[in-house]
């Protein structure tokens, strides 16, 4: 594998309770995950070489344990284009994946695989977000709902990727949120919950939330019910009449 199909994502760091949708052990809404600035610090201008350079952002292992106590399927969906620009091997993303995934799991967590896009935006592949194919991708082989699922990303792209998919999405305010927060005309995400959240740009937008720990905690009272957003617009512009630090830590 290793990428070398042009045109399609690679899915990595399978956990041995997944099964694929022939199994039928995974059924229902799952949570998806962007990587970088959600589950780890984004680096500004440059890539996570390797292990050395990936850090965990506050709350971030602990949202995977709260998944695996909910039992919902859980993915991390990442582009990773810095493999097809040549700057990343895919044998070194794999070793920081298996690091990742070990992190997350000798913890307690759940992370049902990993799925990645190698490629360039040069190659004009499907799986690219804001391109839906890692999503679509992930629900045929392990029987996943999508209109019950929730992606959750710092990027527009993510919402993007998610709105194509029929995805209801989350943006945090880690990593590119709080940009991605004024490119959508949205006010500065502020508190320590996740607030439900009205969007024109962005139809498929559910909430924002000031990190992974809080999306999570949204995503999983909110689970089960087919993705409905546009719900209580109002409480997110009461709540931001209130001056509060831009973004409160992650408890
Ligand atoms: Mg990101
Ligand atoms: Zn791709």
């Amino acid at each position: 594998m290793a990428g070398s199909e042009p045109h399609t994502p690679v899915v990595s760091n399978l956990s041995p309770t997944a099964s694929d949708a022939s199994g039928g052990t995974l059924t229902g809404g799952a949570v998806f995950i962007d990587r970088d600035g959600v589950v780890n610090e984004q680096r500004t201008g440059s890539y996570v070489h390797s292990w050395r350079d990936f850090a965990f952002l506050s709350g971030a292992v602990d949202a995977f344990i709260a998944l695996a106590d909910a039992n919902i399927p859980t993915f991390v969906v990442t582009n990773q284009g810095g493999v097809g620009r040549g700057y990343l091997t895919e044998a070194s993303l794999s070793a920081i994946h298996d690091n990742m995934a070990a992190s997350i799991r000798e913890a307690g967590g759940r992370l049902d695989a990993i799925i990645h896009c190698p490629h360039s935006p040069a190659d004009g592949c499907a799986c690219r977000k804001p391109r839906p194919g890692m999503l679509l991708t992930l629900a045929q082989r392990f029987g996943l709902a999508l209109d019950r699922s929730t992606f959750i990303g710092d990027n527009v792209t993510d919402l993007e990727a998610g709105r194509a998919a029929g995805v209801a999405s989350i943006l945090v305010a880690t990593g590119e949120g709080a940009r991605s927060a004024m490119r959508l005309g949205l006010p500065p995400i502020v508190g320590v919950r996740a607030t439900e959240v009205r969007c024109e740009q962005m139809p498929g937008l559910a909430a924002v939330a000031p990190g992974i720990a809080s999306a999570v905690d949204h995503a999983i009272r909110n689970h089960r019910r087919p993705s409905e957003p546009c719900l209580q617009a109002s409480d997110y512009i009461e709540r931001n009449t209130v001056n509060r630090p831009a973004r409160a830590p992650e408890h």
